[in-house]
């Protein structure tokens, strides 16, 4: 995704790009092969510097996100990440930080986004002809803000009987994420933004992600801006999805909303997505790691593959990005590249190859 928050873009076409992966786990690593093996072929000369997380870091470290992985990802700055299994019922885990003091966070996942100061999860969803159905018209960007809401990670138990979660949301990360939303939409012609929230009920704490959304509004004249509660916002979707265009939202709405409307374009597996903040950016699909399909051959490379594309643009290659999502739009119209998850025979290599193919054809897909 390009914005002004976005670290400055190397464009240099033959210099090699260095960027970080993370294989995951469940589909992780399938699903990156297939990914590394369209974005190689753009031409764009990567260096891949693997990153271990999880399983690969624990059996080095003995820690899922050791300083030490920390550290890589803040030093190449970009990095294409697969999904990681969640524990359910565990996933909280400790970091050290450089002054010697822990930092606590809810699962894997959020202490990436938060060790690497990552503030905005933007989820690209368009509809796909012949796939979409009455959802082909679908074209929106999710805006997530990912450092705090219900998500924060402050939870205790009562004894047995009861448990509490702090919904945190404040002033700054409001108005950042708003504004990086309305950068957003006035760069890329986006007519307008709409706030999702659910602020009659939560008056102080959406309420405040409400009013911090008009603030910014107020600066950006040209672009339309409006806001419904989140349980409307769902019913709009299903009735008319043309009606949502950008949408910025607090974390959990954003995490609910976006695989909603992923599931309304045709599957997870279609659904890219960005975290980005002022010095690093990751890149990952929007799904998990699907252990159900683990190891099959079955998943669906296209959201990794797209997210690889959002790379691609965040590091000034436009001309690479737009010909792997034409490939993918190209490559999924031909209903024998389709994946299971979309009623296809292909498996993920067959229709990474589909889609590399197209990228290597003059005039990309
Ligand atoms: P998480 O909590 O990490 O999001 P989850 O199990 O709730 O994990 P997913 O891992 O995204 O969610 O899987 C939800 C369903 O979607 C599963 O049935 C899975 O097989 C399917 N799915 C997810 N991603 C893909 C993909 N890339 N290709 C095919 N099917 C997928």
């Amino acid at each position: 995704m390009s914005s002004s928050n976005a670290p400055p873009a190397s464009a240099s076409p033959s210099e090699t790009q260095q960027v970080g992966v993370i294989r995951g786990n469940g589909i992780g690593p399938e699903i990156t092969e297939a990914a590394q093996y369209v974005l190689e072929a753009t031409g764009l000369p990567i260096e891949w510097i693997p990153i271990p997380i999880a399983d690969e870091a624990f059996e080095r470290h003995e820690h899922p996100l050791p300083p030490e992985s920390v550290a890589s990802l803040r030093e190449v700055r970009v990095t294409l990440k697969a999904p990681l299994i969640v524990n359910k019922l565990q996933g909280r885990i400790t970091c050290r930080q450089p002054d010697g003091s822990e930092m606590s966070y809810p699962s894997l996942n959020n202490a990436i986004r938060r060790e690497l100061a990552l503030f905005v999860n933007p989820r690209p969803i368009r509809g796909f002809p012949g796939i979409s159905e009455k959802y082909e018209a679908l074209d929106l960007v999710t805006m997530r803000e990912i450092t705090e809401d219900i998500y924060f990670g402050r939870e205790h138990q009562i004894g047995d009987l009861a448990a509490e979660a702090v919904k945190r949301i404040t002033r700054e990360a409001s108005l950042r994420v708003a504004r990086y939303a309305f950068d957003y939409a006035a760069a890329n012609g986006r007519r307008r933004v709409t706030c999702l929230h659910k602020a009659n009920v939560l008056n102080m704490t959406d309420g405040l992600f409400l009013r911090c959304f008009h603030e910014v509004a107020a600066e950006f004249p040209d672009v339309e801006a409006d806001d419904l509660m989140i349980d409307a916002a769902c019913f709009h979707i299903i009735r008319s999805p043309e009606r949502f265009d950008v949408v910025v939202c607090p974390n959990q709405y954003g995490d609910i909303f976006s695989d909603l409307a992923a599931g309304l374009a045709g599957s997870l597996g279609l659904a890219p997505g960005a975290n980005i903040g002022p010095a690093c950016a990751v890149f990952e699909a929007s799904h998990g790691a699907a252990p159900d399909i683990a190891g099959k051959g079955l998943a669906n490379p296209a959201a990794l593959i797209l997210s690889g594309a959002l790379m691609l643009r965040h590091l000034g290659h436009a001309d690479r990005a737009d010909a792997v999502e034409e490939a993918v739009r190209s490559a999924l119209a031909e209903p024998t590249l389709r994946t299971r998850d979309l009623g296809g025979p292909a498996g993920t290599m067959e229709c990474a190859r589909g889609i590399a193919e197209r990228v290597r054809q003059p005039g990309g897909g």
